[in-house]
């Protein structure tokens, strides 16, 4: 099952009394053929409901006040069929928690130019009556999409189900719980922030767990398990190791097999949807312990939709899992990334983006190798195994959330992954891009932003999922794109300031 099967969006249609009982009949049947309509387009992820149409203000609080407590409801859509006088939306608006997305759009595509009398125009009155609502949400500062378009065109479609991968991922993150397995890298100040406050704005909880207690499902790992993994992983991977259980790279990929059945048992034991690790905090070595950093299991839970940010990066952990919600069942995949080394080559200047070894699979170009080496790094400097690959090229995205201090930012930036050249001395998944504009002003941009040297990118996902995402949690982003120069972007952050340190309500 996909997370999308067990929600759906309601549909909401505005009318009144005015017209009588028959143009309310009327409304009603067009506005379920419009949710059949959309239902059967094949383009929307989530199943939307038709709620009926809403007539009053008792009505319109109704089912607000219904949908915030429907588990399955994850936002609503509005449409103003006829003139729906707004005032009747105030107290239902108020009540609102729910994603609110409005639609422009009509029930007849054009004018019936031979036929229509003011019957006709009195009923399909999207135009006067959009505005109208438009204009209350706007008036009480009601965070929502506006999408504008025939209701039966691919492009409005595609608006709406966007929006609904969104409000499906921030579902998923009011009752998310994220994982740290040790502490924060030290002195580290990017990845770190206001747990509380992202609680507040963003939904989702952080634990500490000490790597102690993840060691207590390590130590009940049982070996037939481990051995039904490593031969998984022999099925799956491309790889030059032998499958004879004798070599000591044999030994190192049963050590990560382990690891990764220890990790998968907590984080189901504990219900949580992403972790963080440490590569300075692995166990005791007088105890049951990781022999190496479970880089190897945090690619392929990545892959399964577990969030993840190393060196006890929650945000990112966090924010990967909502990207990986949003991004099911679209062909390029996702990962956590990480800001490496930059290589300077005139118009392709780009960043290789890489980790020690904590990359998804999914963005992959050909199937991985799965390769044991040396890894210098860290509490217990060993053998370690990993998947191997480049990434696919083409454009994607990248986003990051980072703490002011008053405020959380997300700061997204459009790039373009091109081939690298071969890196036979760094066996690690990679990936290389160049930040859009180009590099100087992509990465001044980031830079000037305060972002991090952690992302979580997607080929999949645009800028319109990351902006409906921050309308939803009400928190600031800015947009790094082929338009930015770097004298507007520092404008816009001075401006954003200002506007931030106004809205109280949004810091
Ligand atoms: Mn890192």
């Amino acid at each position: 099952m996909n997370t999308f099967d067990q929600f759906e969006v309601w549909f909401v249609t505005g009318a009144q009394l005015l017209y009588g009982g028959d143009a309310v009949i009327a409304v009603d049947a067009h506005s379920n053929e419009m949710v059949a309509g959309l239902n059967n387009s094949g383009k929307l992820p989530v199943k939307v409901v038709y709620k009926g149409t809403a007539n009053s203000s008792k009505e319109v609080e109704a089912v607000m006040k219904a949908a915030n407590n429907d588990e399955k409801c994850i936002g609503v859509i509005t449409w103003m069929h006829t003139f729906s006088p707004a005032k009747m939306w105030i107290h239902g608006l108020q009540q609102l928690k729910k994603p609110l997305l409005h639609l422009h759009t009509q029930y007849n595509k054009e004018i019936p130019w031979d036929t229509m009398d003011m019957d006709f125009m009195n009923l399909n009155q999207s135009a006067h009556g959009d505005r109208e609502f438009g204009h209350i949400c706007t008036r009480m500062r009601i965070r929502r999409k506006v999408v504008v378009g025939y209701w039966q065109d691919e492009e409005t479609q595609r608006k709406i189900a966007v929006w609904m991968r969104v409000c499906a991922a921030w579902a998923d993150a009011q009752d998310m719980l994220i994982i740290r397995f040790g502490d924060q890298m030290n002195n580290v100040a990017v990845t770190d922030g206001d747990k509380v406050e992202a609680e507040v704005r963003m939904g989702y909880h952080v634990d500490y767990c000490p790597v102690s207690e993840l060691m207590e499902y390590h130590a009940q790992v049982k070996d037939e398990d481990v051995k039904a993994l490593v031969d998984e992983y022999f099925r799956l991977y491309d790889t030059d190791i032998n499958n004879d259980g004798r070599t000591a790279e044999y030994t190192v990929l049963w050590n990560a097999a382990k690891a990764e059945l220890a990790l998968r048992a907590i984080l189901k034991a504990k219900g949580a949807k992403g972790f963080t690790t440490n590569f300075d905090d692995l166990g005791q070595t007088d105890g049951s312990h990781f022999d190496q950093i479970p880089g190897l299991a945090s690619q392929r839970l990545m892959a399964e939709g577990y969030g993840f940010g190393a060196e006890g990066d929650w945000k990112s952990a966090a924010l990967y899992r909502t990207l990986w919600v949003m991004n099911q069942g679209l062909p390029n995949g996702c990962s956590f990334l990480e800001d490496y080394t930059l290589n300077f080559d005139g118009e392709n200047s780009a960043i290789l983006q890489a980790h020690m070894l904590e990359v998804c699979p999914l963005i992959a170009a050909k199937k991985p190798r799965l390769e044991v080496h040396f890894l210098g790094i860290g509490v217990r400097k060993s053998q370690t195994a990993r998947l191997v690959f480049t990434s696919k090229t083409g454009a994607g995205c990248t986003a990051t959330v980072v703490d002011l201090g008053n405020r959380f930012r997300l700061i997204v930036n459009d790039v373009e992954c091109i081939e690298p050249k071969p890196l036979p001395k760094l066996p690690v998944a990679s990936a290389l891009w160049i930040p859009q504009p180009n590099f100087e002003v992509g990465a001044g941009a980031w830079i000037l932003a305060g972002g991090t040297h952690h992302s979580c990118f997607s080929y999949d996902l645009t800028a319109e999922y990351w902006e409906d995402y921050a309308e939803i949690a009400g928190i600031e982003m800015v947009h790094i794109n082929k338009d930015t120069t770097i004298s507007d972007f520092k404008k816009e952050l001075r401006m954003n300031e200002v506007y931030y340190m106004l809205n109280k309500a949004l810091c």
